[in-house]
């Protein structure tokens, strides 16, 4: 069975997305520790970090790199966390998560956000990611 962040590649459910290009797309997680959780996602499905193909890692924390420039120009932090867990959904993903302090790494705190503020801060950070990644 095709994984959440695969329905979300095929546009079978929605997603708030910040950056996508041919090979990796990138949205806002929907149960936020922090303003601006974001994940960037390969568009090929695999479990695990350690088996994709080593050109496919570099790319990603390439693409990873790029959009979490652009979380920090829109999100006031001290910096970008960057964690690859998952337990919860079995398909590739790097979680970008604005930080000030070491509670906004653990997946307890949680934000709630409401739809309009989600769509906004989308739109925020993919305007700012669009231009600078737009030459
Ligand atoms: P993990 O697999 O443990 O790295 O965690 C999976 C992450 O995906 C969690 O932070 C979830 O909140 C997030 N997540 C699950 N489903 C969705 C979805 N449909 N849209 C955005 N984020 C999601």
């Amino acid at each position: 069975m095709a994984s959440v962040f695969s329905k979300i590649i095929s546009k079978e459910i929605p997603c708030f997305k910040i950056a996508e290009n041919q090979d990796f797309i990138a949205f806002l997680d929907i149960n936020p520790n922090s303003l601006g959780h974001t994940l960037c996602v390969p568009k090929i499905e695999v479990d695990n970090f350690l088996d994709l193909e080593k050109k496919s890692y570099d790319k990603l924390m390439s693409f990873s790199r790029n959009v979490a420039l652009a979380i920090k120009q829109v999100v006031p932090c001290k910096r970008i966390g960057m964690s690859l867990i998952g337990l919860e959904v079995p398909h590739v993903h790097v979680h970008l998560i604005p930080i000030s302090n070491m509670e906004d790494m653990q997946f307890i705190k949680k934000i709630k956000l409401n739809h309009n503020k989600f769509d906004s801060l989308a739109k925020e950070i993919n305007s700012v990611y669009t231009l600078s990644n737009s030459i």
